[in-house]
């Protein structure tokens, strides 16, 4: 491999969508130029302590100051330990990778576990690029994109600029020097339907209008384009665009290229191509055209890890390129997977001991209302204040993420009502409804002889 493509396009646009998820009402980390937690901002309350010390990492990552460390969140159920580490994520800005999983996940993919978190330390590792590039100045030009996967429903272009649109996203993509330089050379008029073999850079003109049903799907991974007027290809502008080092593994080890990335099909990746593309990247930034930009790596529920990952982590975390490592955990002592060995958080001591740890604690009962009542604005649901304060019962007594879930239920009986406000008995009607695990765990041990399989005493033990 001589030539290292690289992806056309942001894709870590891809994990930014976010609809009304369960913490897409966190903003930022809410501190101030002291680092100082005001008390409710930016989404978060309370847990003043670990939200500074997490403004101080993120803080150390943005000056670069810090490189494969790791940090550990650690803290009872639903103490916003995820929340935290969105409010890093979302503080350290577009410009720092910041890749997330649960560790769980390493035991579902279709590829070993080492192989898998090797793939997630290499989404937290940016490539920031500097290209020259010509750009179409002037005319709308029209510009359609085949779809051999997902759903991409539409594609239109600007000034050089493509967008692209799914059903719940868009992208940008630069067309960039290569491709422009191709369009010119092909002496293609406006209205000229091309398709350009995005592995070859061979260009074809199929006619002069789109046709879907003879083209679309034959041609693979190939984009067509409907091309500008020729002349109007100027001005050279400096571009700038950051890849993840994974983005630019996926593009060099499949045939399919950068669509892989949506697929999410990417399979094992080779080493020699790793090494290669490790190569090809310290020439660039020896010679000023990249920098790398160590992002965050996040694991939640890391005690499902395995011996054999933990002592990846170790390894991995000494690598000269590696992220900052944020992991998060609400176990205490446990085992540690794969061995018969306890250990605090289910976390071999020698990992621990490189970890800066953050603990949360559990809330009061205001900064519980106060949390309730930033959900209801996200869910956009309005609730009376005599229902909002049973809902803040509810979560004192229950959990609180167990309140959150209700609200939307709540919302849901309101509206079968044709009300506009949720009151009260909304709140109670769904309470009694769905159980939490208190009355759940009541019942069982009420109804515990009509089920099969039944080990009372050794469950109670645990
Ligand atoms: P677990 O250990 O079960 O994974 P967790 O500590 O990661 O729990 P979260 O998932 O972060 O808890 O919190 C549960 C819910 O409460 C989420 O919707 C989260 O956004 C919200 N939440 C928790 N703490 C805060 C906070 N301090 N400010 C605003 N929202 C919060």
């Amino acid at each position: 491999m001589t030539d290292i493509g690289l992806p056309t396009t942001s894709a870590r646009a891809l994990t930014r969508v976010e609809r009304v998820g369960a913490h897409s009402h966190v903003r930022g980390l809410g501190l101030d130029d002291a680092l100082d937690a005001k008390k409710s901002s930016q989404g978060l309350v309370g847990q003043v302590k670990a939200r500074k010390a997490a403004g101080v990492i993120a803080n150390m990552i943005r000056d670069g100051t810090i490189a494969g460390r790791g940090v550990l969140i650690a803290g009872a159920p639903g103490t916003g330990k995820t929340a935290i580490a969105h409010g890093m994520a979302k503080t350290l800005g577009e410009e720092t990778p910041f890749a997330s999983m649960a560790a769980s996940e390493i035991f579902s993919m279709e590829m070993s576990k080492t192989e898998a978190l090797t793939q997630a330390f290499r989404k937290a590792i940016g490539v920031r690029i500097k290209e020259e590039t010509e750009i179409i100045e002037g005319e709308v030009v029209e510009i359609e994109i085949d779809k051999p996967v997902g759903a991409l429903a539409s594609a239109r272009a600007k000034t050089g600029k493509l967008t692209m649109k799914t059903s719940d996203m868009e992208t940008v993509y630069d067309l960039g020097t290569k491709m422009i330089d191709a369009i010119s050379k092909a002496k293609v008029n406006a209205g000229d339907v091309i398709n350009i073999d995005k592995a070859s850079g061979r260009i074809t003109k199929i006619g002069r209008s789109f046709s879907r049903s003879r083209d679309y799907d034959a041609m693979g991974a190939t984009t067509k384009f409907v091309a500008c007027p020729e002349g109007e290809l100027q001005k050279r502008k400096e571009v700038v665009h950051t890849v993840s080092l994974h983005e630019i593994d996926v593009i060099n080890s499949r045939t399919q290229g950068f669509l892989a990335l949506f697929a999410g099909d990417t399979g094992e990746i080779r080493a020699e191509i790793r090494e290669q593309i490790d190569n090809k990247v310290s020439e660039w930034k020896e010679e000023g055209k990249a920098d790398i930009i160590p992002g965050v790596l996040f694991i939640d529920e890391v005690h499902m890890l395995d011996i054999e990952c933990f002592s990846f982590l170790n390894r991995a975390l000494e690598n000269e390129l590696a992220p900052i490592l944020v992991v998060a955990t609400n176990r205490g002592i446990t085992k540690i997977r794969g061995t018969e060995f306890r250990s605090p958080h289910g976390i071999p001591i020698d990992l621990l001991d490189r970890l800066l740890i953050i603990h949360t604690q559990a809330y009061d009962e205001r900064e519980m209302k106060a949390i309730l009542e930033i959900r209801c604005e996200e869910e956009d649901v309005d609730l009376a204040d005599d229902a909002k304060d049973l809902l803040c019962k509810i979560a004192c007594e229950t959990s609180l993420r167990y309140a959150i879930q209700l609200i939307s239920a709540a919302s849901l009986r309101a509206s079968k009502r044709k009300s506009a406000k949720v009151d009260v008995d909304d709140v109670s009607k769904v309470y009694g409804m769905f159980l939490d695990v208190k009355r759940s765990t009541q019942f069982m041990l009420d109804y515990h002889q009509d089920y099969m399989f039944n080990e009372t005493d050794t469950a109670m033990e645990a």
